[in-house]
């Protein structure tokens, strides 16, 4: 069946002619319209998530990860328009670490679709701040110092597929291990950290090019002038990635982010399993019983001012900036899109159609390698 589908570049605002057949993308072309006021679909690049621990009910912490529950994740995931992401594993024992990231690797192996969606692993850990208030939910006995050969045991176990370590660079040994990670083409992220102002500049200056977070996995107190957060807000060479849920930071500090970072800012969901799931309360791993609410908190049951991770999707993030008009529909969706695929040079193709639906993104269609995989609220892999 053959269909030409006319839509708005989200970005430059000109007319884009999609034509399919059975499903496949036969050619996608910028072309001169008089649909663009008539049309109200938009098309952009599929969302890429830097940062999924998990979603709706699967942990990428716990293992083993079943295929059938990772491509239902995916499933979940390409209804909230993500059509790349990486897995996220955090601080455990060497031991554990290994075996999930061998996990995620043979299922890449197995099975193409999994492949096709992992564009990499974010290991956030186990080379982070053993500080209160800075090391947040990950275990104090698995912290220790950036490790060359083991971070190069974990790589071996991944099949090379981490792409992004996120460290604290107040350990004695980071620049060398920062130099390392660079000459491997690995990204450097600074987070869960209660690093000098100039330990964050000297791992700027070794390589290092991410802020995991920032703004979170901090204490609650701080040096007024002068402090991390502010070091990384102020240094050029360091992308900060966010949680922009709505609940993890004030509007204040993503206007200022937005502000200072401009273009070297991505959005990452940071998901946990919570994510994607019915609000009720439930029972983590880690915190014991939290509350998931209507609107995507997540907090401690016994305290409910403490947050328990992040429980919404990406997409969730980018409309709530349009929402608090922090961006403009273009702009937010960069943030989720272009920054994110530039940072890890993921080759995009995918990409997106939405409606503006009372001033919020609608997903209508996805299409990934060229396949339409998602139309009218059916996923189809
Ligand atoms: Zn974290």
């Amino acid at each position: 069946m053959k269909e030409t589908i006319t839509c708005i570049d989200c970005h430059s605002n000109k007319s884009v002619e999609i034509s399919l057949e059975n499903n496949t993308v036969v050619s996608r072309k910028h072309v001169d319209s008089n649909d663009i006021n008539t049309t109200k679909l938009f098309v952009g690049q599929g969302l890429t998530d830097l940062q999924v621990n998990g979603y709706c009910g699967v942990d990428f912490n716990t293992f083993p990860i079943l295929e059938k529950d990772f491509l239902k994740v995916i499933e979940e995931l390409v209804k909230q328009a993500v059509t790349s992401f990486l897995p996220t594993i955090i601080t455990n024992s060497d031991e554990t670490i290994l075996k999930l990231l061998k996990n995620i690797h043979e299922l890449c192996e197995k099975n193409s679709i999994i492949n096709s969606f992992v564009t990499g692993i974010h290991l956030e850990g186990p080379f982070i701040s053993k500080a209160e208030g800075a090391k947040g939910a990950h275990d104090n006995k698995y912290i220790k110092a950036p490790d060359w050969d083991l971070f190069k045991k974990f790589q071996l176990a991944s099949g090379n597929r981490i792409k992004i370590v996120t460290i604290s660079p107040e350990w004695k040994n980071s620049i060398p291990f920062i130099k390392n990670c660079v000459q491997e083409h690995i990204i450097v992220s600074l987070g869960h950290t209660i690093a000098s102002p100039e330990q964050i500049n000297n791992a700027a200056l070794a390589g290092a090019s991410m802020s995991t977070h920032l703004g979170n996995g901090a204490p609650l107190e701080l040096a007024r002038n002068s402090n991390f957060i502010f070091e990384q807000l102020a240094n050029n060479k360091l992308t900060a990635s966010l949680i922009a849920d709505g609940f993890h930071l004030p509007d204040s500090f993503l206007k200022i982010a937005l502000a200072t970072k401009k273009d070297k800012i991505v959005l990452v969901s940071d998901s946990t399993m919570f994510a994607g799931m019915k609000p009720g309360i439930y029972n983590a791993h880690i915190g014991g019983d939290v509350v998931l609410e209507q609107g995507g908190r997540l907090s401690i049951q016994a305290n409910n001012k403490i947050l328990a991770g992040a429980a919404v999707s990406l997409l969730f993030c980018v409309n709530k900036l349009i929402k608090s008009n922090l961006a403009t529909v273009s702009d937010a969706w960069a943030l989720g899109s272009i920054q994110p695929n530039e940072l890890i040079e993921n080759a995009a193709s995918d990409f997106v159609l939405f409606e503006l639906v009372n001033g919020e993104i609608q997903i209508k269609e996805v299409f990934k390698n060229n396949m339409r995989i998602y139309s009218k609220t059916k996923t189809f892999l």
